[in-house]
């Protein structure tokens, strides 16, 4: 349906319709987390990594990884990294030099929308398609780089939540950030990739190594150049933490038999807390509209309030809301707009860093990408209602990052966060928000918890984690 919504309500008298900063009060209200808001959200957010470390099966998997111990910066030779991320896919060659030192050639490949819906066996034969392609690109006279007889291997970063059993396997417990490819939840993705591979000859000599996660790779890469990193955090398209743990404290691997003073890093999932119960998170109607119209409703519900993904679609339904009371937009065809996600998270950035008193970056906005015209009023309206749901992202980070500082006693050390993802490095202000909201949950101490960009982890961590698992298959070790 087409909507110019003009009759009924343009009669309505002037003086009695909602002025944009009346309606702005209530917005505060609901998106607004106060520090002792937050603290509940922390101790309660404790409890559930706790859960997760002892038993399976839960909302917030704390996945065990395999991936033991920090890196010695040792690690050399060539390695490709596969990176499948939520919105693009990356290969990459990375060459550890043994000394902290790494070159990296790169190509990028852009996701389509279709392809994160296809048959799961057609995206991994695309990645394999693309991985083949570059070997070739590489490989040979003049060309250098790839050696052809010698084993290459790979780290696949596949950035969802896989249960694994060992390293260079992972059964997808569920898709998320909207993908859907169908007959791959509950199967081993990394032995669909290896039947990928095999239609490639030129690949013959690539082994998948090791099947990673973004955070996990973020957390070994950030460390590796920052020995005081102790966690990291994606906050992208989606989101998620890794951090490292005592052996001895993942209670539901215990059958395994590793020595309980080992290090292992856990995939925390973190973007899943809360979900299916939601007894946690406030959440407010449009948080709860986006869940519903998701792929996906009830699932990753910390992830819906945070991630890149749904920023923009909170913002549009809230003018959606305005536009259907008759207090925005009169008169004025409203349907691009009315296209779910049809508002990108990067116009909250460019809104939030206009730097002129016009406002002219949200007039361009909506002029050019929804032909609606607006007033000034409505686009400082528009300012500070992208203020809020950043803001509110940023401080539920925080949450998340507090919670595992709390768990794993950090506070009184401090500690480096490795951060990464398009919200981290591109939305104006994003880290001192975290910063702030550290602050409120800790006081003063929260400022020993420090947030900095992360070293490529879907690249260079994947090679390093590849790198350190080649030698521990070497030596005999698990
Ligand atoms: C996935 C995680 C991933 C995060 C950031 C989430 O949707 O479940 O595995 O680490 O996005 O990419
Ligand atoms: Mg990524």
């Amino acid at each position: 349906a087409s909507h110019t919504r003009t009759q009924s309500n343009a009669s309505v008298p002037h003086a009695t319709k909602k002025t944009m900063v009346d309606h702005l009060r209530k917005y505060e209200s609901l998106f607004t987390l106060t520090p002792q808001r937050m603290r509940i959200i922390v101790d309660s957010f404790v409890e559930v990594l706790e859960i997760g470390l002892k038993e399976f099966g839960q909302t917030v998997p704390m996945i065990p990884t395999y991936v033991f111990g920090w890196p010695t910066r040792m690690e050399n030779g060539d390695f490709l990294a596969l990176d499948l991320g939520g919105t693009n896919l990356r290969v990459c060659l990375v060459h550890l030099q043994g000394d902290g030192r790494f070159e990296i050639t790169q190509t990028k490949y852009r996701l389509t929308e279709e392809q994160k819906q296809e048959d799961g066996m057609k995206l991994f034969d695309f990645c394999a398609e693309c991985v083949a392609n570059f070997v070739e690109l590489h490989t040979g006279e003049g060309r250098g780089k790839i050696k052809e007889d010698e084993e290459l291997a790979l780290g696949f970063t596949f950035s969802y939540p896989v249960n694994q059993a060992r390293i260079d396997h992972g059964e997808l417990i569920r898709w998320t950030k909207g993908f859907g490819a169908p007959n791959t939840e509950g199967k081993d993705v990394a032995a669909m990739f290896r039947a990928s591979m095999e239609k490639y000859p030129v690949l013959k000599n690539v082994k998948l190594t090791a099947l990673i996660n973004d955070t996990t790779g973020t957390l070994i890469a950030s460390h590796y150049v920052n020995p005081r990193t102790k966690i990291a955090v994606i906050l992208g398209t989606g989101c998620n933490a890794a951090y490292m743990e005592t052996v001895e404290n993942i209670t539901k691997i215990a059958p395994l038999g590793i020595p309980g003073e080992q290090q292992m890093a856990i995939n925390c999932e973190w973007g899943a807390f809360d979900s299916f119960q939601h007894y946690h998170l406030p959440r407010t109607p449009y948080d709860i509209l986006v869940d519903e119209q998701s792929n996906k409703p009830g699932e990753q519900a910390f992830e819906k309030l945070i991630s890149g993904r749904y920023l923009g679609e909170i913002f549009r339904l809230v003018l959606c809301e305005l536009i259907d009371a008759g207090d925005l937009f009169l008169g004025q065809n409203t349907y691009k707009l009315e296209i779910p996600y049809s508002f990108d998270t990067a116009f909250l950035s460019l809104m939030e860093s206009d730097p002129t008193d016009e406002l002219l970056t949200v007039i361009g906005i909506f002029t050019h990408f929804h032909q609606i015209e607006t007033t000034l009023a409505e686009r400082q309206f528009f300012r500070a209602l992208a203020r809020l749901i950043g803001r509110r992202a940023a401080r539920l980070s925080a949450c998340g990052i507090a919670a595992i500082v709390s768990k794993c006693g950090y506070l009184e050390e401090g500690c480096s966060v490795g951060a990464d993802g398009s919200l981290y490095n591109k939305y104006p202000g994003f880290a001192d928000r975290i910063h702030e909201g550290l602050v409120d949950v800790f006081g003063d101490k929260g400022k020993r918890i420090v947030t900095h960009h992360a070293e490529d982890g879907s690249g260079v961590g994947s090679a390093i984690i590849a790198a350190m698992t080649k030698k521990r298959k070497a030596d005999g070790l698990f």
